[in-house]
Order: C-alpha cells, then sequence, then structure tokens
C-alpha cells in the first residue's frame, strides 16, 4: 500500500505556557517561525569559513523557543559562500556554472554544520532544496507544503535554501529572503525573521544620508516604504532591501508577521526578544484568516460535492468534512483544487480544497473514513476538506469572511 501527500494543514497546538508571559512581541507569541539566515553572517568574509561560534548562539535561541512549544522553520544561506572558498574560487562574480559548482560544494557543508549542532541537541534536522517552480506551480507547491507539515509534524527542523546547483538564472529566486516569505506562507507561520547585515528599514540609506530615520514597524507596504528600500552594503548574501520588501508583502500578505533585523551579533533572536533595533511588518489577519480569504475570495471551484444533512451541521458547528456525509460529486476536480460544497437543495453552503480527485471521492463517499485505504489503495487524509481548509458561506452564497483579491496561481495561496 502507498501513501500519498495531502495539502491540509494540521490543526495547530495550543501556544505553550509561558509564551504569553514576558514582553510581548510577535516573536514571543510565534507558534511557527520561518528565520532566515544571511550569508554574510554564517560565513566569514575574511576567511570564508562558517561562523561557528555564532551559529551555536543561534542555535541556543532556536533550542529556547522550540522548548516553550514554537515550531521552526530554517532558511539558510551560504552554499555558495562556503563552497567557493573550499572549491579555490576567486573573489568577485560566479558564472552561473560556478556558483552551481560552489552550492554543491557548500550545501553539504552546511546541512552538516546545522546537522551536528541540532544533534547534539537531539534535535532532528532535516534539509529540503527548493526551487522557484516548487512555489509557483499548483501541484509541487502542495506537495511542498505537505512534506515541511509532515516534517513539522514529526518533530524535525527544516533546514531550506533553493537547490542552488540546478537553479539557473531564469528560474531561481536568487535570494533567500523572497524563498523564507514563501515558506513562510506555505506553512502558514506566525512570525518571520530575516537576519541580515542591516537592523532594519530606514527612510533612506543611513550609510549615505545621515538624517535617515528609523523605521521600527510598517502597518502597510506603500509605494513610500517601497521607495525607501536602497542596498544592503553586503558582499556575499544577494537580496538587498528591495527583496526584502518583496518578501515583506508576501509574508504580511499570508497573516505573517515580519522582522528585518541584525544578526551579526551572538543571540541574534534573544536580542529581538529583549528589544534590539528591528523593523516590524505588521499583517491585517492572522495566517488562518488570510487563508481562509484566499479559498473564499481568490480561486473559482472548479467542482462541487453534495453533503447530507448530517454533514451540513457538522460543517455548520466548525468541523471537518468527512467522506460519509458526501451524497454526490460534480464536475470534475483533483486534490488540491477548490470545491464548492452544495446542500442537499443545490444551496452552496461552504468552500476548500479538495484532499481527493472527484473520481477518487465518488469511490469513497457515503463511507467511513477507516475505509478509505482499502478503497482508494493508498493512505490520503481522513477529511475530503479539513475545516483549516474551508470557508463556510452564509445561506445567500455570500462569504462568511471578508472577500480578497489575487491571482489563481499557487503563488497568491496564503
Ligand atoms: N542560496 C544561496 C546560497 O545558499 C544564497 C542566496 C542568498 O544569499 O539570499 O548560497
Amino acid at each position: 500500500m502507498t501513501t500519498r501527500k495531502i495539502s491540509r494543514k494540521p490543526t495547530r497546538k495550543p501556544p505553550a505556557r509561558g509564551v504569553a508571559e514576558g514582553v510581548q512581541g510577535p516573536l514571543d507569541q510565534a507558534r511557527r517561525l520561518v528565520v532566515k539566515v544571511g550569508s554574510a553572517l554564517l560565513v566569514d568574509a575574511r576567511t570564508g569559513r562558517l561562523n561557528r561560534s555564532w551559529l551555536e548562539t543561534l542555535v541556543e535561541d532556536l533550542l529556547r523557543l522550540r522548548r516553550r512549544g514554537c515550531e521552526l522553520i530554517l532558511v539558510s544561506s551560504g552554499a555558495i559562500a562556503l563552497g567557493r572558498r573550499h572549491l579555490g574560487l576567486p573573489a568577485g562574480a560566479l558564472r552561473l556554472e560556478e556558483s552551481q559548482a560552489a552550492a554543491a560544494v557548500g550545501q553539504i557543508r552546511l546541512a552538516h554544520a546545522y546537522k551536528e549542532l541540532l544533534e547534539a541537541h537531539e534535535v532532528t534536522v532535516a534539509q529540503v532544496l527548493l526551487t522557484l517552480e516548487d512555489s509557483e506551480q499548483r501541484t509541487r507547491y502542495l506537495n511542498a507544503r505537505a512534506t515541511l507539515e509532515s516534517l513539522l509534524r514529526l518533530g524535525a527542523i527544516p533546514v531550506i535554501n533553493e537547490n542552488d546547483t540546478v537553479a539557473t538564472a531564469e528560474i531561481r529566486y536568487g535570494d533567500n529572503d523572497r524563498l523564507a516569505a514563501r515558506v513562510a506562507q506555505m506553512t502558514s507561520a506566525d512570525c518571520l525573521v530575516l537576519l541580515s547585515d542591516v537592523d532594519g528599514l530606514y527612510s533612506a540609506d543611513p550609510n549615505r544620508d545621515p538624517a535617515a530615520k528609523f523605521i521600527a514597524s510598517v502597518a502597510q507596504i506603500t509605494p513610500q516604504i517601497e521607495a525607501m528600500a536602497g542596498r544592503s552594503a553586503s558582499d556575499v548574501g544577494s537580496g538587498g532591501m528591495a527583496t526584502k520588501i518583496a518578501a515583506a508583502r508576501i509574508a504580511v500578505g499570508a497573516g505573517c508577521h515580519m522582522c528585518i533585523a541584525a544578526g551579526a551579533h551572538p543571540h541574534p533572536l534573544k536580542r529581538i526578544e529583549t528589544g534590539a533595533r528591528c523593523t516590524w511588518f505588521l499583517p491585517a489577519s492572522s495566517p488562518v484568516a488570510a487563508r481562509k480569504q484566499w479559498i473564499a475570495g481568490t480561486l473559482r471551484p472548479v467542482g462541487a460535492i453534495h453533503v447530507d444533512e448530517g454533514a451540513l451541521r457538522a460543517l455548520q458547528a466548525g468541523k471537518s468534512l468527512l467522506p460519509a456525509g458526501v451524497t454526490g460529486t460534480l464536475g470534475r476536480f483533483e486534490s488540491g483544487d477548490t470545491i464548492s460544497v452544495l446542500s442537499a437543495a443545490g444551496v452552496e453552503v461552504a468552500r476548500g480544497i479538495a484532499a481527493y480527485s472527484d473520481a477518487e471521492t465518488a469511490r469513497i463517499m457515503g463511507r467511513h473514513s477507516a475505509e478509505i485505504a482499502a478503497l482508494l489503495g493508498f493512505r490520503g487524509s481522513d477529511e475530503l476538506i479539513h475545516r483549516d481548509d474551508m470557508v463556510i458561506l452564509q445561506p445567500s452564497g455570500a462569504s462568511a469572511s471578508t472577500g480578497a483579491a489575487g491571482g489563481t496561481s499557487a503563488g497568491g495561496v496564503p
């Protein structure tokens, strides 16, 4: 029997005790945190070697957050910077094939360092290499999301980088700021920290303009905010302030807080928690609300299912939709597609992301979830639509939450 990845997000654990204690900031309250570590922090610009003692302090911070009940995902740069030294490549811009070779050599060293440091504390590390397509193409997005969910559920810390060895100029992110924001969006994280060589956003480039004012928090990314983005003076990283603002757009759109903070000090996360200067970008809603808005307002359903009275009551009570309550399917849909849920009278009562295709649904409808494996030959999810992937609509068919605009590609998925 095979198993199949599903796209739904498991229900979150309630925040661990102690989360609400101490300084109240988005990082203190984070339940699922993505931390992006820039090359300039990880790799000593002079020697080209890993800044191991600094990384140890970051790991201590991460483990403290984890003990508090926070789920962690790392997005780490540094593969190219580490590999180039090892291969003896000259300073300055590398040719594409040289940076791909450097990444191949550096990534294994980078992953090894994380493994050594985290597994010394009995925490499992998982290396995940993503490409741009993994976040832009719908099925690959859903697969990557399911893999990350599984790793978190199993207690591992995913350490993510772009798959630089296969990424060419046209098909790469090139910077891990936006990659980290996509990961935050993909996993419905509530907090993203970009550890960088700059301490945040200024009204102008502080290296050139002594009157530049520090911006501590951004509630809305206006054209004025975008105009403030200059380039960081980093030698080894590739993301400037402009890519950080682009990352912030993705993150806050997905209901995730984002912080730009200076990382070059020991214990960089503890510093943020204890009030060190940094810029926070504030989302208008939570990750779950942003996702539900997207389901309600962004995608046109490609198919539908009919449910019975019992299922309807369960949905309205906030439960997931099980195959047992389904009485029929309409149209063609695949796992991961948005579908309408119709009452016996044909009124659209909910909308959500299907865990099974129309053909699979037809085979499991009316049956108990325990029978799914035997009926389909693989183990999928118990629910046809998980409650986190579903929006209950008003009887009129209007959305219960406020609508959201956006594209229909996976790139717009909160
Ligand atoms: N993926 C690149 C690396 O690991 C870094 C990209 C970036 O600096 O943002 O070397």
